[in-house]
């Protein structure tokens, strides 16, 4: 007798991806699941970014779930706690909840050949047995912190972007804020307002438009609820809107020249100090690295309380920063916002597949590869939401979510009718998709523009980001392609023993 629990389907992670997915299966009669999430609730990375100013540069009409509209946004770029809210609003109205463990880290998953299965190890010592696992942990999940000289003896206070210390006050303190990235200019304009004085220690500079917000009225969101038309088709018009940026990022960047113009603007009407203004205007090509938008970063900067430090960092002391050029500025508190693991997925430790191999010691050599940016081969039955080369620089992650979910549930209805026990992508055509990918990839702005970002990998491949449209994404995943897969027959051992203990019925 075992105490494993056994389920048919393990999902990590209940942010956009993994919440989508516990909708989905539960949709389509594949009720026995369990999510896993290491943190305290929904919501992922709108859980996790909780720091002054968070909030959404993709509208969120769009940045929403489709079946799920939500008529009550406040405004055209929601902040973070409406989205979390909107998340645990779905979370509760689909009945999926008694499905979910928070507060639990799946610390191995271990695919077992013999019973064609899934064994999955949880940081509260217990094990759940799987026959797929939908890995929806998040791009974006695992903070990097920089590797600065001494800046573990920072006596201050010190919190990343991700895990902001809410009890800090912040009034009247000397901060500096190290990164000038997608979370960073949002932090800085906040910060700004209450430090007695604000270092922002900037290795790149970001190209940032302006930010056109639009709070809906009372007469709108009356109309996005009774009229549900409505609200589809302002959804619709931005899709199509975001969709006509994609040959200015993946084929021709001089397009995107109307959108450096509008940061430069943006650069003169926020800073009227020619000196401040050169040092923030970047010398790459816009959309490079991710555009940000914002009104209120410039003014920020250009601020009487605040500093922008290009110098590079030399190391932390104790009570301060000090740049090469020997300047040592004293500050009470350091905000790192420095982004996340982008190219090396920390969950890729944690999946073993055929033979014990790490995923990340498949993606050790070739960078991260997937087939489709959901399956992989050497890991069957392994599903990936958010995986390699499926982020975009314009649009919607839902949407891509979305697709993915819809490939991945086609792929468990296949099984289901066709009695499959395992799904594995073919080596060559997960080789033929990345070639095709890596080729395409070539003419990007991305791969042109004269940046590093975390787009790239060490090895300079960019293996995190989509560079086609997002329709054609939907469409190549709207079936699932079994001609593309090995498959297994299910056998009779591998359907779980007498003593399975479910975990719903
Ligand atoms: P990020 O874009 O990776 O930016 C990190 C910043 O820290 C960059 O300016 C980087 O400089 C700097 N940095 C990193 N290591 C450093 C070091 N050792 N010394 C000095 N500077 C260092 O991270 P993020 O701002 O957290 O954003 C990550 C992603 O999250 C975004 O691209 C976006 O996809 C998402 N995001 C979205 C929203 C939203 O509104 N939807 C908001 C926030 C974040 P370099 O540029 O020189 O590397």
């Amino acid at each position: 007798m075992t105490s494993d629990v056994h389920v048919d389907h393990l999902v990590i992670g209940a942010g956009f991806g993994g919440l989508g997915a516990a909708i989905k299966l539960d949709e389509m009669g594949e009720r026995d699941f369990l999510v896993i999430e290491k943190d305290g609730g929904i919501g992922g990375t709108w859980r996790a970014n909780s720091y002054p100013g968070a909030a959404c540069d993709v509208p969120s009409q769009l940045y929403s779930f489709s079946f799920a509209p939500n008529p009550d946004w406040s405004a055209s770029f929601s902040p973070q706690p409406e989205i979390e809210a909107y998340l645990n609003r779905v979370a509760e109205e689909s009945g999926t909840l008694d499905r979910f463990r928070f507060g639990t880290a799946v610390v191995d998953a271990a695919w077992e050949e013999d019973q064609q299965r899934w064994r999955v190890s949880l940081s509260d010592g217990s094990t759940v047995v799987a026959k797929t696992v939908i890995g929806a942990a998040g791009g974006l999940s695992e903070p990097r912190l920089p590797e600065i000289e001494g800046i573990d003896t920072f006596a201050g206070e010190i919190f990343h972007s991700a895990r902001w210390n809410h009890d800090v006050d912040l009034t009247g303190k000397r901060i500096a804020v190290i990164g000038t990235g997608a979370s960073a200019i949002q932090i800085v304009p906040q910060v700004q307002k209450l430090a007695a004085h604000l270092d922002v220690y900037q290795r790149t500079a970001p190209w940032v438009i302006p930010r056109n917000e639009h709070k809906y009225t009372g007469v709108e969101k009356f109309a996005f609820r009774h009229v549900p038309l409505v609200q589809k088709l302002s959804r619709t018009a931005i899709y199509w809107g975001r969709e006509t940026y994609v040959p200015a990022f993946t084929r021709m960047p001089k397009l995107a020249f109307p959108a450096k113009q509008l940061a430069l603007l943006n650069i003169r009407r926020g800073i009227a100090d020619p000196e401040l203004r050169a040092k923030v205007t970047p010398d790459y090509e816009i959309g490079c690295k991710r555009i940000l938008i914002s009104n209120t970063y410039y003014p920020a900067l250009a601020s009487d309380n605040v500093d922008v430090v290009t110098e590079r960092i030399a190391r932390v002391t104790e009570n301060s920063i000090v740049t090469a050029d020997g300047t040592e500025r004293p500050i009470d508190v350091l905000i790192v916002a420095t982004g996340f693991h982008t190219t090396e997925q920390p969950i890729a430790e944690h999946v073993r597949g055929k033979g014990g191999q790490t995923l990340a010691k498949a993606w050790a050599e070739q960078g991260q590869v997937a087939y489709k940016g959901t399956t992989v081969h050497g890991f069957p039955n392994f599903f990936q939401v958010v995986g390699p080369n499926t982020g975009l620089g314009h649009s919607s992650m839902v949407f891509i979510i979305e697709s993915q979910l819809a490939y991945i549930t086609d792929a468990l209805r296949t099984m289901r009718s066709h009695g499959h026990a395992t799904v594995e992508p073919r080596a060559d055509v997960q080789a033929a998709w990345n070639a095709d990918l890596q080729r395409r990839m070539q003419r990007t702005v991305w791969n042109t523009g004269g940046c590093a970002s975390w787009y790239l990998d060490d090895q300079g491949r960019n293996t995190t980001l989509w560079p086609r449209s997002t329709f054609v994404f939907r469409q190549l995943l709207s079936r699932f392609d079994v001609a593309a897969y090995d498959v297994t027959p299910s056998s009779p051992s591998a359907d779980g023993a007498d003593d399975r203990k479910k975990v719903s019925a």
